[in-house]
């Protein structure tokens, strides 16, 4: 008898995946896509599929992105700004890329209606347990499924607030708004403009013109510290008055906070794999989570097709990029005055295709070391023997 029969329990599916954000409804669409010989349904669970908050995603890309036409903007030329420097860049091969959660997600799901193969309940995950026998049982509420494999994306805010090591917030509001006359380059998106009081966190604003009058203006903050509202706005209205200048409407907002950290978030169970924020796919130093996960949903199901179990691949959290992003936000923990110099200069010092390489964990030791001499050695060597140190505790 197979361990299913045994527990007694109806409702089985090949995958289940737990939470239909960017990470779970990326990968249902690759598992759909997929030549694997699916025989199995799956199941989608999410606490409420329709009061996802609207989201911008941005991300750089040189190649043919899977879901072209879901791009609202791409730009060929970013800026960055750090007091009187202004520095302009050619991105060459890559673009600034930009799309809206709620088009990606009106996607997936006409997509996943059209397969026939995904059951989709509404209900809040209390808990998953693994299968003695393999599989594992997903509560939701007075509801149980099992899964042979079960992908989970809820974030644990405990775990990290208990987590001892290095953790940042990036927390951020931002409001897309039409200006009176025509002040923007839609040419350009300034990916950072740290023109801000930097005393405390690494502050940046980014702009993301979609026309000479339409923008997407954010103002970020690293930060333990989670900011009132009017702070953001403050910061906005600031913004827009000196840098900006003229009349402007607010046609929509959006805020959110990301965890930077170092917090290993580690597979516990053999058929309940995190996956998304909640999986480690959220780059510590950065925030950018996008590239990653589609990266990490490929290798998900590439794995699945060939029968390998996803724990038996390498893990990030065994590579040098995992001990450069704790080195780095270390830093801009320890010392936030230093963020904003360490990121202008690594665009200013090196090749954008470099710094894009870097920023994507795909860069050879040798591009790695062209970056870190262009950087405050003794300061990341001061991190890194802490680091080190931390490590041997
Ligand atoms: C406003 C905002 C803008 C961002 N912009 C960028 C960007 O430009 N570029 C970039 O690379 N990254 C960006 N990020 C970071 C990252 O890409 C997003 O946070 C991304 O949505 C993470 O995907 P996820 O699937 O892990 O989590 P989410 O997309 O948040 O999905 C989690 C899902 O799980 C569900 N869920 C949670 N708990 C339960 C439960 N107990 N039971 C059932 N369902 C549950 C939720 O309802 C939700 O649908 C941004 C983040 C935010 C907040």
């Amino acid at each position: 008898m197979n361990p299913f029969e045994e527990q007694g329990l109806l409702d089985k599916y090949s995958f289940i995946i737990v939470g239909s954000g960017l990470a779970g409804l990326s990968l249902c669409l690759e598992l759909l896509a997929s030549k694997m010989d699916l025989t199995g349904r799956i199941l989608l669970v999410d606490k409420s599929f329709s009061n996802y908050p609207d989201r911008t995603w941005c991300f750089w890309d040189s190649g043919n992105f899977t879901y072209k036409d879901l791009i609202t903007k791409e730009w060929r030329n970013v800026r960055l700004c750090l007091s009187d420097k202004l520095l302009d860049i050619d991105l060459g091969r890559y673009r600034y890329k930009m799309m809206d959660s709620q088009d990606f997600r009106h996607y997936a799901f006409s997509e996943i209606e059209a397969s026939g193969r995904v059951d989709m309940v509404e209900a809040i995950v209390t808990d998953i347990s693994q299968l003695e026998g393999g599989g594992a049982v997903v509560m939701a509420g007075q509801l149980k499924y099992i899964g042979q494999k079960v992908f989970d994306s809820r974030f644990n805010k405990e775990e990290l607030n208990n987590h001892s090591g290095n953790k940042l917030w990036q927390q951020f509001r931002g409001w897309y708004i039409e200006t009176e006359a025509a002040v923007f380059d839609q040419n350009k998106a300034t990916l950072m403009d740290f023109r801000t009081n930097q005393e405390d966190a690494v502050a940046f604003y980014y702009v993301l013109p979609v026309s000479p009058k339409k923008a997407l203006i954010e103002f970020t903050l690293f930060t333990l510290e989670l900011k009132p509202r009017e702070f953001y706005e403050n910061a906005l209205n600031r913004f827009l008055n000196e840098k900006v200048g003229g009349k402007f409407t607010i046609i929509s907002e959006e805020d959110g906070i990301i965890p930077m950290t170092d917090l290993v978030f580690s597979q516990k169970y053999r058929d309940i794999l995190p996956i998304g924020t909640a999986g480690g796919w959220t780059k510590p130093s950065t925030g950018y989570t996008f590239s990653f996960v589609r990266r990490e949903v490929e290798n998900i199901v590439n794995d699945l097709e060939q029968n390998i179990h996803p724990l038996e691949k390498p893990k990030y959290f065994s590579s040098r990029f995992w001990y450069y992003d704790r080195i780095l936000l270390r830093l801009i923990s320890e010392y936030p005055k230093k963020g904003a110099h360490i990121f202008f200069s690594l665009f200013q010092d090196n090749p954008v295709s470099r710094v894009f390489k870097f920023l994507d964990n795909r860069t050879s030791l040798w591009e790695e070391f062209l970056i870190f001499v262009k950087l405050p050695v003794i300061l990341f060597v001061k991190m890194a023997v802490k680091e080190v140190f931390k490590k041997r505790k």
